[in-house]
């Protein structure tokens, strides 16, 4: 059924929905309360109202027990990154011992380089998306100069359609077929973060395992936005920012995955540090590197506690609703945003562009529109009402209803600004 574009279809379709009461456990910007739409959990997602909480138990447990809280604090400070475990797993579809919070996603993405990018002989290509986020980018070029090769030579990127900026998956299975006897690696982010693109990434991993590479994923926009299956899929790696979708807070810490086929093995190359060593002889400080046989391998570092405690209020939320139920009411929200942003277009004579896939399959919860001409103004003006978006030069609104927080209503408001502001 359709949800009607009037105040009065998106409160009811609010009153139905049974994530509602979800929006009361965030925190809204206060500038202007009464105004604001918040859609950017894409860039960074909201403040728990439990992570002050947490956050606070943690500082009150290092006033109480000082170094003793690696023991004896309510969560034991040297367990702390198991915590997470639990929750990431069934966000990203793995095993618990395939995941673990740590570390920064650029870090991570080198951290996983390290071990899974192997050129050797001829196979010594990259392939990724075109226009990918400059972060992966630069760790992509480094990562090829790191082994001496040249990224004009051995970095494979499938350049966007000019016309719908999206890239078929048709083109990156052909170029992977195409290379299959150069290919060390296909890393390519999941849901692309300027068009919103979900990738077939069943398929393309299926594609680049048979050609024999190692298939990563770079999960800043897919990580508790759509629901993933990276151990039946047979990922190799994978990445994600925790500030994002996850609500962990500005740089909170980021997760990954490795497929437990890795796990236990001696003659994969790592960088090690002492977390990354089997548990239970951490502390008699042995002088030669024993890996713990699960994800946590990876870990170079004690776990940062009041960097991550804020990811522990968000992922109990996660834990309650599941993937499922909020893929549910994404999928609803979501084409609620298409077609009151459809009905803007219409009513107000602008040709608004939809960039993001209109296949509900092949997108999470983001929506970029690109308005020629007039873009700016009216980012411009939504901003001065209240409209929390982001801007990509030169004429890109990206939005995301994120369904955690995010209600119809906010939905409808939106369109009815759109309009007014593309009018004028
Ligand atoms: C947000 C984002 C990043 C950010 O990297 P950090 O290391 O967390 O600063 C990297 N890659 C992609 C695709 C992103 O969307």
């Amino acid at each position: 059924m359709t949800i009607p574009n009037t105040m009065e279809g998106a409160r009811q379709a609010d009153a139905a929905d049974p994530l509602a009461s979800y929006r009361e456990q965030f925190l809204f910007p206060q500038n202007d309360a009464e105004k604001v739409l918040y859609f950017t959990g894409n860039s960074l997602g909201l403040q728990a109202r439990r992570a002050r909480t947490i956050l606070m138990e943690e500082l009150d447990d290092w006033a109480r027990w000082g170094v003793d809280g690696h023991l004896e604090a309510e969560r034991p400070w040297l367990a702390y990154h198991e915590n997470f475990s639990a929750a990431l797993a069934r966000i990203v579809g793995a095993k618990e011992s395939e995941v673990v919070a740590m570390n920064g996603l650029t870090t991570n993405l080198h951290l996983m380089m390290v071990s899974f990018y192997r050129p050797q002989g001829k196979r010594t290509k990259i392939l990724c998306e075109g226009k990918a986020f400059p972060s992966d980018q630069y760790a992509l070029h480094s990562q090829l100069r790191f082994h001496g090769l040249d990224p004009a030579e051995h970095l494979i990127e499938i350049m966007p359609d000019p016309e719908t900026e999206l890239i078929e998956e048709d083109r990156i299975i052909e170029a992977i077929d195409a290379h299959r006897d150069e290919l060390a690696l296909v890393m390519i982010g999941g849901v692309n973060y300027y068009t919103g693109q979900w990738f077939d990434m069943e398929r393309i991993t299926d594609a680049g395992k048979r050609a024999g590479a190692m298939v990563g994923w770079d999960l800043a926009h897919a990580a508790g936005n759509v629901p993933l299956e990276l151990h039946k899929w047979n990922v190799d790696f994978a990445a994600w920012c925790g500030y994002k979708y996850l609500n962990s807070g500005p740089g909170g810490v980021s997760g990954v995955f490795v497929h437990e086929k890795h796990h236990g093995k001696a003659d994969i190359p790592r960088f090690e540090g002492w977390w990354g060593h089997n548990k239970e002889d951490r502390f008699q400080m042995p002088d030669r590197f024993v890996p713990i046989s699960t994800a946590e391998a990876w870990q170079l570092s004690n776990a940062p506690v009041m960097a991550m405690a804020p990811l522990l209020a968000s992922l109990e939320l996660y834990e309650e609703v599941g993937m499922t139920a909020l893929r549910e009411k994404s999928l609803k929200l979501t084409a609620y945003l298409q077609a009151v942003i459809e009905d803007a277009s219409r009513e107000s004579g602008q040709n608004i562009r939809i960039i993001t896939p209109k296949d509900a399959k092949r997108r999470g919860c983001q929506i970029s529109i690109s308005v020629p001409g007039k873009g700016k103004a009216a980012f411009k003006k939504l901003s001065e009402a209240g409209v929390i978006a982001d801007w990509r030069e030169p004429d890109v609104i990206r939005l995301a209803p994120v369904p955690l927080y995010n209600s119809f209503e906010d939905v409808y408001r939106f369109g009815q600004l759109l309009k007014e502001h593309l009018r004028d």
